[in-house]
């Protein structure tokens, strides 16, 4: 047999699966369906095999290139995956072939810094982030340290379960950290994957919620999920209207716009807090320092939610607390999903089968 034949033939012999996954090639380009290589799981990591993965608004601006801290192309998008365990590294004890898990945001964090020993693994500055650092879900499988994922309650749909990984732990944690009380008002700034959950959460902790979009189903949705008032900022000012009401207690800014965020500040009474939620691609707003001082306002960031959080939120769903509302559509299709996304067009979420 010739070299170029018994090369052939043993290429053949050791050929590695491969699987169809979106990847980024150039934040100006749309992303490609590639056929690469199935990943092979190390000591402490699982492959799992997706059966549903979200479409965060984080996964456009990681395909865009939007944040000071960019992500490194060719890379596959997409942290809110649910799938079923098919492979397990030898050291791998949290979680076992066959279980249903989640793969979050957070895909690694050291487990020894202060901010992990304290409670704050999402603060980790070791932290590697799934579909940004690492591989993520936009794919048939993914690879993920088996002490990340998250084990999926039985008889929660992996559809329904998928939206809950980022959008669902990373507004209950804003909610969390807004101190919303019963009695209190709460006003969510974008009813999209994130906040027609920063809703529900807001009502769970006893709040009166009021909702700010600038597309009417968004509010119209809102309303159904229990929101007291809606505010479309495209015709009124919230400020004004919300300031009618007599202001809000805490303000959830979800929506991707800084603009929203200004608004959010001002809808604030005396003594509310803020909490920073979107990432819009446009970084900065300008606030007051005097009103802010003498108004005794609370500015706070919030950035996704723990592995703790995350069980919290499946709890609450296979409890019946919440409802999921989204749109499936295939992995194939993942740049239409992200123009409708973009252009407002989509109820709450969408989530991509492969
Ligand atoms: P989405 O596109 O589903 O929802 C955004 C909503 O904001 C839409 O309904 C849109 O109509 C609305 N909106 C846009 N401009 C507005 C304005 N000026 N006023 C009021 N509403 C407006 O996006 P999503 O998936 O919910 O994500 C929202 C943002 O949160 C993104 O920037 C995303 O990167 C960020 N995010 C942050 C975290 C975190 O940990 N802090 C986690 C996940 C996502
Ligand atoms: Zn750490
Ligand atoms: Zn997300």
């Amino acid at each position: 047999m010739s070299e170029a034949l018994l090369t052939k033939a043993s290429a053949r012999e050791t050929k590695q699966p491969t699987m169809r996954a979106a990847v980024v090639h150039d934040f100006a380009e749309p992303l490609a369906i590639d056929e690469v290589p199935r990943p092979v799981p190390g000591p402490d990591d699982v492959v799992v095999r997706i059966e549903a993965s979200g479409l965060c608004h984080t996964d456009i601006h990681a395909a865009h290139g939007d944040w000071p801290v960019k992500p490194h192309p060719p890379f596959t998008p997409g942290h809110e995956a649910v799938g079923i365990v098919e492979r397990a590294g030898s050291r791998v004890s949290a979680v076992a072939v066959g279980d249903r898990v989640a793969i979050p945001w957070l895909g690694y964090a050291c487990g020894h810094c202060d901010h992990c020993v304290a409670g704050w693994e999402t603060l980790c500055e070791a932290q590697r982030n799934t579909g940004y650092s690492i591989d993520g879900g936009f794919a048939e499988y993914v690879k993920a340290d088996g002490r990340f994922v998250v084990k999926v309650p039985a008889g929660i749909d992996p559809a329904e379960a998928a939206p809950l990984t980022c959008a669902g732990v990373t507004t209950y944690k804003a909610v969390k950290v807004s101190g919303a009380r019963p009695s209190d008002t709460v006003a969510v700034f974008g009813i999209g994957g994130l906040g027609h959950l920063a809703l529900q959460y807001a009502r769970i902790a006893g709040a009166r919620v009021v909702a700010v979009d600038l597309v009417d189903e968004k509010l119209a949705l809102a309303r159904e999920l229990g929101a007291e008032a809606t505010v479309n900022a495209a015709d009124e000012d919230p400020v004004r209207v919300l300031g009618g009401l007599g202001g809000v207690d805490v303000a959830i800014a979800t929506a991707v716009s800084p603009r929203a965020f200004e608004q959010a500040y001002g809808a604030l009474k005396r003594g509310g807090t803020l909490v920073f939620v979107g990432l819009p691609a446009d970084n900065y707003i300008q606030l007051p320092i005097f009103e802010t001082v003498l108004n005794g306002i609370t500015v706070v960031g919030s950035i996704v939610g723990t592995r703790l959080d995350l069980r919290e939120v499946f709890e609450l769903h296979a409890a019946g607390m919440t409802r999921v509302v989204y749109e499936e559509r295939a992995l194939a299709e993942v740049n239409e999903a992200i123009a409708d996304v973009e252009a407002g067009r989509v109820p709450a979420r969408l989530v991509l089968r492969p």
